[in-house]
């Protein structure tokens, strides 16, 4: 596959299925080309985190009441212009408390609970992303992709 560089992975992290989110982000102007729900392994948890492996909440993030792992993560290539600022804006402050005060329209301020789940995640650095794209979507072939067997957006 080829993905322009506008392109992003974003996530939406379990417990926040079935809550509109899907719609809040397509009204924010974001377009959705592809999407799959997943349910991550400790394996895949940790590969799609590994920028903050040397952090000190690594393990934390990774094992927390096993969060991450606790239903499916619905993947998302997302497309906009000024994406990754776009993003981030619409995401608003990692921790939501502060989220709820800085951005109370953002993602966060409505969707996340507390800084270990904070409902949606997107993949910062370029490469990185194109690669968990392939990682992620590998099973779905470019004709495929369009299919409502696999998509439903
Ligand atoms: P994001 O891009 O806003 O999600 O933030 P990061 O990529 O920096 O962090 C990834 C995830 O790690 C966040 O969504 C949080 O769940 C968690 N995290 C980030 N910073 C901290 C922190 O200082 N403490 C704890 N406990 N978790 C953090």
């Amino acid at each position: 596959f080829f993905f322009p560089l506008e392109d992003m992975l974003a996530v939406i992290k379990p417990d926040t299925q079935h809550k509109g989110i899907i719609s809040e982000i397509r009204g924010r102007g974001f377009t959705i080309s592809r999407l799959k729900d997943t349910v991550l392994s400790r394996e895949m948890a940790e590969e799609f985190y590994r920028e903050h492996r040397d952090k000190p909440f690594f393990s934390q993030l990774i094992n927390h009441g096993l969060f991450l792992r606790s239903g499916p993560c619905t993947m998302m290539v997302l497309t906009k212009d000024n994406m990754l600022e776009e993003w981030r804006a619409s995401m608003g402050p990692t921790d939501p408390s502060e989220a709820r005060q800085a951005a109370p329209g953002s993602l966060r301020a409505c969707f996340a609970k507390e800084i270990l789940e904070t409902a949606v995640h997107g993949s910062s650095n370029t490469q990185h992303t194109h690669q968990k794209i392939q990682f992620l979507f590998r099973d779905i072939s470019t004709e495929s992709a369009t299919s409502p067997a696999y998509l439903y957006i």
